[in-house]
C-alpha cells in the first residue's frame, strides 16, 4: 500500500505494511520463513551491521513477515514504529529495558492483569528494578509516587479484570510535567476502541495473543512508540540519547529521531534479550488483524447485552462492566472509549467461591480457559487461577475476589451466550 495518511482504520488493518510480493504477486504476504539473509556483498553487509543502512541480517533481529505486521500494528495505533517480540510480558520487559537500569523504579496501576503484577512485583527486582503500584485514579497519589529515579508510568487503557477504565489524559499530563514516558498496556481495548497515543501516551504494549490475533493460536507481542518523547531533554535515558559503546558511540536519539525507540528495540533489545517473534506467529496477527475492527465491534454489541442480563438478574451480586449506566466508569468510557468499553468483565455470584467454581464447571458454551480476547467467548475464576498469587488485599484492589468471575464475551450468537449462563446458574446456585 502507499503511503495515504488518511486511510481508515478499517482499511488500514487490512493494508498497511503489507505490499504484494515483489518476488512473486503473492497478494497475501508470505511466511518469509527463513533465519538468514544473502547480503549483496561485503559493503552490504558491514553497513546493515553498523546501522548505516536498514535490511534484514537474521530473524533474530529482522523478518519481513514480522517487518510487515510491526508496521500495520504501528499504524493502527498511529505510532512511527513498533517492534513485535515473543509474547505480551516479552513487551513490557521490551519496552522497559531501554528506560530502567538498577535503583531505578516505575509507578504503576494497581488495576493489572495478574501476570503483570507478579512481573512487576518480583521479577524485575532481580534486574535491580522496583515498581511502586499506586490507585490511578488518585491523581496526588501517582504525582507523590513519581520521585527522581522514576523512569516511566504504567497502566492498562481498559483494566483486566475489573472493567476499570483509565482517564490516559490525566495521567498523561501528570507524565508530561515529570517528563517521562507513560506506557499503556493496550491489550484489553485494541486501538480500535482506545487511542492511547491520541491521548498523550508515549509507548503501547500489546499482548498480541489477545484481540489482535483474536482466535486463540498464537502467543505474540509488541511495542509501538509514539515518536513524541524527547529522549535527550534529560540525563535520565543514557541508552537512547548517549553514546552506545557497541555501535563505535552511535546515539540512538540523536541518529534515528522519533524512530529510535523502534531501531534500539531491534538492534539492541532483540539482539541481546532474545525475545524475537516467529514469523509463522507473525501470519497469524496479521490475519486477524484483518477484521480487528469487526470482530471488536460485535464483542462490544454482545457484552452489553449479557453484562445488562446479568445485572438484572438477581443470582448475580453485581457486574463491573464499564459500558453499563451503573458503572463507576460509564461517564469515563465514553471519553477514553467511545466506540465501545471492551468485552471483559467480570461478576460476582451469589454463594461466593463455590458457586464461582461450580459456574465455571456447568457452562458448556463458554469455555474455561486463562486466555481473553478469543472469538470464544471465555470464563475463569481469577482468585483460583490466574490472581492466584496474588494476596487477597491484591486480589480485591485488581477487581478478582473469591466471588468474582472473569467472562471474555466472544463473537458468538449472544441470546445462546445468555441461555448457557442461565442454565449454569440455576446448576450452581441451587
Ligand atoms: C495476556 C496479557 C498480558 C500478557 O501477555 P502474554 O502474551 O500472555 O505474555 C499482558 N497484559 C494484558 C492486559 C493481558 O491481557
Amino acid at each position: 500500500m502507499t503511503d495515504g495518511p488518511n486511510y481508515g482504520f478499517d482499511t488500514l488493518q487490512i493494508h498497511a505494511g503489507a505490499h504484494p510480493d515483489p518476488a512473486t504477486g503473492a497478494r497475501q504476504t508470505p511466511i518469509y520463513q527463513t533465519t538468514g539473509y544473502v547480503f549483496r556483498d561485503a559493503e552490504h553487509a558491514a553497513a546493515l551491521f553498523s546501522l548505516k543502512e536498514v535490511g534484514f541480517i537474521y530473524s533474530r533481529l529482522t523478518n519481513p513477515t514480522v517487518a510487515v505486521l510491526q508496521e500495520r500494528i504501528a499504524a493502527l495505533e498511529g505510532g512511527t514504529g513498533a517492534v513485535c517480540c515473543s509474547s505480551g510480558h516479552a513487551a513490557q520487559i521490551m519496552a522497559l529495558f531501554p528506560l530502567m537500569g538498577p535503583g531505578k523504579n516505575i509507578v504503576a496501576s494497581t488495576r493489572l492483569y495478574g501476570g503483570t503484577v507478579t512481573q512487576f512485583s518480583h521479577t524485575i527486582k532481580r534486574f535491580g528494578w522496583e515498581c511502586k503500584f499506586v490507585d490511578f485514579d488518585d491523581l496526588d497519589a501517582v504525582r507523590d509516587a513519581i520521585d527522581e529515579n522514576t523512569r516511566a508510568v504504567f497502566g492498562e487503557a481498559i483494566a483486566n479484570p475489573g472493567g476499570y477504565i483509565m482517564d490516559v489524559r490525566a495521567i498523561a499530563d501528570i507524565t508530561d510535567a515529570a517528563q517521562i514516558p507513560l506506557i499503556i498496556d493496550n491489550t484489553s481495548a485494541t486501538p480500535y476502541l482506545v487511542r492511547p497515543i491520541e491521548l498523550g501516551a508515549t509507548l503501547v504494549v500489546h499482548s498480541t495473543t489477545k484481540y489482535l490475533t483474536g482466535n486463540g493460536t498464537v502467543t505474540g507481542g509488541c511495542v509501538v512508540d509514539s515518536g513524541k518523547f524527547d529522549w535527550s531533554a534529560t540525563d535520565k535515558f543514557p541508552s537512547l540519547s548517549a553514546p552506545e559503546p557497541a555501535y563505535h558511540g552511535l546515539k540512538f536519539h540523536e541518529t534515528f529521531g522519533a524512530m529510535a525507540f523502534t531501531f534500539h528495540g531491534i538492534a539492541i533489545g532483540l539482539r541481546d534479550l532474545g525475545m524475537t517473534m516467529n514469523p509463522q506467529a507473525a501470519h497469524y496477527t496479521l490475519m486477524g488483524t484483518e477484521t480487528l475492527s469487526l470482530r471488536m465491534d460485535r464483542h462490544v454489541e454482545n457484552a452489553k447485552k449479557i453484562a445488562a442480563w446479568l445485572e438484572a438478574d438477581d443470582r448475580i451480586e453485581y457486574v463491573t462492566y464499564a459500558g453499563l449506566e451503573s458503572s463507576p466508569y460509564y461517564e469515563r468510557s465514553k471519553k477514553v472509549c467511545p466506540k465501545g468499553a471492551g468485552a471483559l468483565f467480570t461478576f460476582a455470584v451469589k454463594g461466593g467461591y463455590d458457586a464461582c467454581v461450580k459456574l465455571v464447571n456447568e457452562l458448556e458454551v463458554f469455555s474455561h480457559v486463562a486466555n481473553l480476547g478469543d472469538t470464544r467467548s471465555l470464563i475463569i475464576h481469577s482468585a483460583s487461577t490466574t490472581h492466584n498469587q496474588l494476596t487477597e488485599e491484591q486480589q480485591e484492589a485488581a477487581g478478582a475476589g473469591p466471588s468474582v468471575v472473569r467472562v471474555s464475551i466472544g463473537t458468538e450468537t449472544a441470546d445462546d451466550l445468555i441461555a448457557d449462563l442461565d442454565q449454569a446458574l440455576t446448576k450452581a446456585i441451587s
